[in-house]
């Protein structure tokens, strides 16, 4: 079986793209999108693109961004930016270049810069380190740039948005509230959940809606590409097993209750379930495999939780976005599946691949899921994000600096 089949072909970012930029759908100010092609056309419409910096750009996370936003139908990169060692360097130099395509063309001649509060772009992507994420998204905020985060520092800020836009949109109405209590002005963070916990929210999602969750117990089996480059040396990893991810099952534990909780206007409510996670790191290069186990509030047959996952579909404005999957849940039937080298890639790395739905003698029912953690859980979640704020209205043209001699009035 062939895995447009498998998987369905209709919805995913290769085949939307071309729709997204035809020719009658390219976006005029104020001339309505054309919709009779296909009645959920993309909500936003501008006269040209927005201007994307990616910060961390060179790092495996930043990589995957530079990849994903070339020939973005809403956006395009002007901006790279990372660390000491790479700024001064073109993109090509700086960047130790890991997918399988080329470096994209639009991305090779960009100069790197610092974390340089002039860049020249209307909102940044954050893929830094954690060890300087935090003040540095702050600082980019305060200076007026949204910041869509892939990074853990701010992902539990009671004022910022911990975003999956299938599961929990209504959170970004929090942005208002979050730009009055830090005193930011167009400026903003919003961030996407840890590679593990978006693939297990995704499936977790369509089951809490239904009969409402009770308990979680989760045990992973996480890529190598999860720890960045040069990540886990290979003389722990070959052949190995790593029962230990510093800081990983807390956020498993943690982040859940805040995408599946509320926005109550004022503040995030969790959503109040029992969660355990081991997490493990296993000698795969990408995608992250995850053995869960679940007690429901509501008694539900095998075939109506495979019919729940199997069903859950986003609303149209949302099946819009670019990067979106209709259906972002895939579920296999047979009994050896999902595998990170046959699965990964499933709706262009935005799917969560699910399969051996059975009975759990501990809790309600069990499953194995997969995601792509540098799409789904990195890259691909953030653009996601991004392409949410921008058909919502959040992320505008911003006057730059290389612009901002054509605003000033001319003295005499
Ligand atoms: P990585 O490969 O180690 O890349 C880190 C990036 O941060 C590089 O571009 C690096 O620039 C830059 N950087 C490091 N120190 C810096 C400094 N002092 N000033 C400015 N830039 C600096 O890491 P990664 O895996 O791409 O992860 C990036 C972020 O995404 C992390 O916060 C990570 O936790 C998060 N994340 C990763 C994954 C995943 O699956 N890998 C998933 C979800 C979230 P140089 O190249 O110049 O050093």
């Amino acid at each position: 079986m062939s895995s447009q089949s498998q998987y369905g072909g209709d919805s995913n970012m290769q085949s939307k793209q071309p729709a997204n930029s035809a020719e009658g759908r390219v976006e005029k100010a104020g001339t309505p999108v054309r919709r009779e092609e296909n009645p959920s056309a993309p909500a936003r419409r501008a006269d040209k693109k927005l201007r994307a910096g990616v910060l961390g750009a060179t790092g495996i996370v930043g990589q995957r961004l530079v990849s994903l936003l070339a020939g973005h139908p809403w956006f395009e990169l002007t901006e790279v930016a990372a660390s000491e060692r790479s700024s001064g360097k073109t993109y090509a130099e700086a960047a130790r270049w890991h997918l399988d395509g080329p470096i994209p063309d639009a991305a090779r001649g960009l100069v790197v810069k610092g974390l340089d509060l002039s860049l020249d772009c209307d909102f940044v992507f954050s893929a830094l380190d954690s060890s300087v994420a935090g003040p540095a998204e702050e600082d980019f905020a305060r200076a007026g740039y949204p910041v869509v985060s892939n990074s853990m520092n701010h992902r539990m800020d009671p004022d910022v948005p911990l975003l999956i836009p299938e599961v929990n949109a209504a959170h970004i109405d929090a942005i208002p509230l979050q730009q009055k209590n830090r005193g930011y002005d167009t400026g903003f963070i919003v961030t996407n959940p840890n590679c593990s916990t978006a693939g297990l929210v995704l499936v977790l999602k369509p089951l809490a809606d239904a009969f409402g969750l009770e308990k979680v117990f989760v045990v992973t089996l996480q890529a190598i590409s999860g720890a960045g480059y040069p990540g886990v040396a290979s003389m722990d990893i070959q052949g190995n097993v790593v029962p230990f991810i510093s800081g990983e099952e807390q956020k498993m534990e943690a982040e859940p209750q805040k995408l599946l909780g509320k926005w109550d206007g004022s503040r995030f409510v969790d959503a109040g379930i029992g969660l355990s996670a081991h997490c493990n790191r296993v000698p795969v290069i990408d995608g992250h495999l995850e053995c869960v186990s679940v007690g429901l509030k509501k008694i539900a047959s095998l075939d109506e939780v495979r019919e729940a996952l199997r069903n859950f579909e986003v609303d149209a404005d949302l099946a819009s976005l670019p990067s979106a999957l209709r259906n972002p849940i895939v579920v296999l039937g047979e009994e050896n599946r999902p595998q990170p080298r046959r699965d990964v890639n499933a709706g262009n790395g935005m799917a969560a691949v699910v399969g051996r739905v059975r009975e759990c003698p501990l809790l309600d029912v069990k499953l194995t899921l997969l995601s792509h953690n540098l799409v789904r859980g990195a890259a691909g979640a953030a653009l996601l994000n991004a392409e949410l704020l921008a058909a919502r209205g959040f992320l505008k043209h911003r006057v730059t600096p290389s612009e901002s001699h054509l605003a000033e009035p001319v003295s005499s």
